[in-house]
């Protein structure tokens, strides 16, 4: 009897035991929403356990021959390695890093498992671990993805394009073939964002990227590499994998309009340049680089153009690059000088004044002449304290010229749009005029018409304020630009500049003459003084008479000199 409790209390103390223990696996199953499968190949039993249900719902496993129905809750290509992990003495998933998708698309589930063996290494039991990974996984795939991609336009980014262009480039080197660079840039992008907001701007660059992928494809590369910025790589170029092709469809689609959510339509151009391997560049960046430049140039001739890349090109460039070099130097050691042009009024030959014109010398001792300079200086920003040193050196030497003289003549100075959009431009000025005690009607500042047009509103405010003190404001190498009369008027300026080539041609060309006479009466009319630029013969000086032009500037009747020498020539006037 003792002996039959004894065994009793035994098998209670046992089962307690056991109770406890299976609390314990069961909780440590329920844990970070795992679910099990359990395997007994010697009983031929299966037994689900934890979240089953969260993975598989919709499958019941009650034994063997159930393990089947899960091949069809994951994707095609997981179903062998599945199987294997299922039925086979195997520890790991052979597929993926031991991952399964399942069907839904989005769950990604990693598989672990163990085995139990009997004394004669025969499989006997296995546990299969099923844990959810997807977002893990999708977070994983999104960083892969903006690795290689923009996320705006879905197409590759700049540094994904660089590397596939490399390939390409290596693959064109064993096979002597050719692989061309397009480096495509829209026009004006900036007065997009500005004017219309950046949402818009985003729009537009995503619809032209999206339209760009179309010529996505096996020998063809479509990147996005930032702002308007995109740049295709085609391996050896044919047909409708050439240049011509997708710019010819760029073209017919840039001239239908954008639409925007907003409702806004938008017309785009583009500039592009082009590049090839291996003659313009062998490596990859260089490459590229050459079509920017390229493209840089189809901008300057005037936009909406495709320009290809060819030698004068590229030595053009490094001719601005190490200009652009010496000219931080030259501003730092103040290596200019200003030259001084005289003006004559047409009727009587008498000094009307002098326009400053920049000189520099380089290094070398070589003339670097301002049309040259200039617009690389208004590039890199380097013309605000070149251009306010001409101010304020100028003006210096007028007061000098003043004092010994007492001559009544005006001083013009070329003024950078860049100068104008300066927030401090005109309270530097007024401080310029003020220490030197100059009186603003004697001083004329000059501004070129295509600069104006561009920077309208800003500029004409400027130019408003900048009356009001007195300043005489002069419209320069009219007929270069706009050139529309209609908009004249209005216009706070006091003289009209006619350009050179006008003037060049006035006294051959018929049609030229009926221009030049026409913009004189107009300028007449609308209370502006003329000046005529560039005239470098009697017959044109007689002409410009006879039609009434007020004042004459150009080498017949002195050229750009010295401050020394204008001195003289106002000491002669008195
Ligand atoms: P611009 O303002 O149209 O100046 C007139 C240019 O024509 C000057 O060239 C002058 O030397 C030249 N010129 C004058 N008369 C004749 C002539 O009869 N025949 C010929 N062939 N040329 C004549 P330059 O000095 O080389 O200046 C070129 C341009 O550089 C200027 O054109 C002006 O736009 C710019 N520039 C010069 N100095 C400055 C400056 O201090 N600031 C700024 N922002 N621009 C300047
Ligand atoms: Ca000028
Ligand atoms: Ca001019």
């Amino acid at each position: 009897m003792d002996e039959l409790r004894y065994r009793v209390d035994l098998l209670s103390a046992m089962n307690q035991r056991l109770t406890n223990d299976e609390k314990m696996y069961r909780l440590i199953c329920n844990t970070s929403n795992n679910a099990f499968l359990y395997v007994n190949f010697v009983e031929n039993t299966v037994k689900t356990l934890a979240n089953w249900s969260f993975y598989f719902p919709e499958v019941e496993i009650r034994d063997m021959k159930d393990l089947a129905k899960l091949y069809s809750q994951v994707e095609d290509k997981y179903v062998l390695p599945l199987r294997d992990l299922l039925f086979l003495e195997k520890t790991e998933l052979n597929a993926d890093s031991g991952m399964i998708k399942l069907k839904d698309g989005r769950t990604w589930v990693e598989c672990e498992s163990a085995i139990l063996y009997d004394e004669d290494g025969h499989a006997t039991d296995k546990v299969i671990r099923f844990k959810d990974i997807s977002k893990f996984k999708n977070q994983n795939e999104e960083l892969t993805y903006m690795a290689y991609y923009d996320v705006l336009t879905g197409l590759y980014n700049r540094n994904y394009f660089v590397r596939l262009l490399s390939d390409f480039i290596r693959t064109a080197e064993e096979e002597n073939a050719i692989v061309t660079v397009m480096f495509v840039d829209i026009d004006d992008f900036r007065k997009i964002n500005d004017g219309m907001g950046i949402v818009v701007g985003d729009e537009v660059v995503q619809q032209f990227g999206q339209f760009l992928s179309i010529f996505q494809g096996e020998d063809i590369l479509v990147s996005h590499f930032n702002a308007d910025i995109y740049c295709i790589a085609i391996y050896n170029p044919s047909g409708n994998k050439s240049v011509e092709y997708i710019y010819k469809k760029i073209q017919e689609r840039v001239k239908k309009p954008f639409i925007m959510s907003t409702g806004q339509d938008l017309l785009l151009s583009v500039s592009v340049g082009v590049a090839e391997y291996p003659e313009a560049a062998r490596l990859t960046l260089d490459l590229i680089n050459c079509a920017e430049i390229v493209m840089f140039k189809a901008k300057k001739l005037g936009k909406d153009s495709i320009q290809y890349f060819d030698a004068p090109i590229l030595s053009d460039f490094l001719q601005n690059v190490s200009i652009e070099n010496k000219l931080k130097e030259a501003v730092f050691n103040q290596n200019f000088t200003i030259n001084f042009q005289p003006q004559y009024y047409t009727a009587n030959k008498k000094l009307r004044g002098m326009e400053a014109l920049i000189r520099w010398r380089d290094n070398d001792g070589k003339m670097i002449s301002p049309a040259v300079f200039i617009p690389i200086a208004e590039k890199n920003g380097t013309i605000v304290p070149i251009g306010m040193w001409v101010i304020e050196e100028s003006i210096k030497s007028f007061c000098g010229w003043k004092k010994k003289t007492a001559c009544e003549v005006i001083l013009s100075l070329n003024i950078s749009a860049i100068q104008y959009m300066r927030a401090d431009f005109i309270d530097k000025l007024l401080g310029i005029i003020k220490k030197y005690d100059v009186n603003p009607k004697e001083l004329e500042l000059e501004i070129t018409e295509s600069v104006l047009i561009e920077n309208f509103k800003e500029i004409t405010e400027k130019m408003c304020i900048l009356r009001d003190y007195g300043i005489r404001i002069s419209l320069d190498d009219f007929g270069t630009g706009y050139s529309s009369l209609s908009y004249l008027k209005g216009l706070p300026i006091d003289t009209l500049k006619v350009d050179k080539s006008f003037i060049d041609t006035s006294i051959t060309d018929e049609n030229t003459r009926i221009i030049t006479e026409t913009i004189i009466v107009m300028a007449k009319k609308l209370g502006f003084e003329t000046v005529a630029e560039g005239v470098e013969t009697e017959e044109q000086f007689q002409y410009l008479d006879e039609i009434g032009c007020d004042c004459i500037q150009g080498y017949l009747l002195g050229k750009p000199m010295p401050k020394e020498e204008i001195e003289q020539l106002l000491l002669k006037q008195m």
